[in-house]
């Protein structure tokens, strides 16, 4: 069982995606990290949902039911906050990995709430996590660790670190998607001090200076990925993903219009003379 919160979502693909703004998605993590009680089982668990990860529910059914049990799936890429304009004619708030592991460290350590950082390649979680200290005066790491294999489950984690997982008030995973999610829905029932678990992709490579974030200008005008793909262009066959995707919405547009349109009225018969 999941902890639910409790708003609006669009689907997009199967994937319900949150209509949060920025402030209520940080205001309930707030809210949970202040909550003083031990026993918050089930953590929230958080899904930032790209394009990529939508077109892998469709082929991937474990998959696309974990993100059905999730507790908050934010639009992450830009491609889902202009899917959910395209089918609703709403706007959405995009939320990202990366910015999400920046603002929730400075929330902990403002409410002396530990966490752990999981996952990326030896050293990146170590330095990312010294950097998120140095940023965040106050904030306790409760352990890093980078597995050798990215699903190691958490009985065959070394005991320290499970004790150190044990402990942690927020988990943030960075083993990609969608190894991150299916990792966390295994594992997550060990985690018993917990309040928020949350899959952020690449963004201890970011912190840790081993990747170098795309310039404001593109993330502001939703061009993230052409900057990641041009610093790491093995990524082109992911990004195979976005024109499928954009075609899977636009179909999925059109088909609910031809549905939606009035049937037609059937005309009584005539009467024969
Ligand atoms: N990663 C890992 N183990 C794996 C596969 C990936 O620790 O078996 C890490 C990888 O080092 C990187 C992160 O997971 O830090 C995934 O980054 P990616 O750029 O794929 O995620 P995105 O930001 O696109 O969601």
């Amino acid at each position: 069982m999941q902890t639910q919160v409790n708003y609006p979502t669009y689907p997009v693909l199967g994937v319900n995606i949150s209509s949060l703004s920025k402030e209520e998605f940080f205001e309930s993590i707030m809210e949970r990290l202040q909550i003083d009680d031990d026993n918050m089982h089930p953590p929230l668990f958080v899904v930032t949902v790209n394009p990529e990860i939508a077109i892998q529910t469709i082929v991937d059914n474990p998959f696309r039911e974990i993100l059905q049990s999730s507790s908050i799936n934010t639009a992450d890429g830009v491609g889902i906050s202009w899917a959910v304009k395209h089918l609703y004619n709403k706007t959405v708030d995009r939320i990202t990995g990366s910015d999400s592991l920046e603002k929730i460290c400075g929330v902990c350590a403002k409410l002396d709430q530990s966490v752990f950082l999981y996952g990326a390649a030896p050293g990146i979680a170590d330095r990312a996590a010294s950097i998120l200290v140095s940023r965040n005066p106050g904030l306790r790491v409760a352990g890093v660790y980078s597995p050798e294999v990215a699903d190691t489950y958490f009985e065959r984690l070394p005991i320290t670190v499970q004790l150190q997982l044990q402990h942690a008030s927020v988990i943030f995973v960075a083993l990609g998607a969608p190894l991150q999610e299916k990792w966390i829905h295994e594992n997550m029932h060990n985690f018993t001090r917990c309040r928020l678990i949350i899959g952020i992709g690449g963004s201890f490579d970011f912190i840790a200076g081993n990747k170098k974030r795309a310039p404001v200008v593109f993330r502001k005008t939703g061009l993230e990925w052409v900057y990641r793909l041009y610093q790491e262009p093995v990524r082109w066959r992911r990004m195979l993903r976005l024109p499928l995707f954009a075609l899977a919405v636009v179909i999925l547009k059109a088909s609910r219009t031809t549905s939606q349109k009035p049937a037609p009225v059937a005309l009584p018969e005539r009467e024969t003379a």
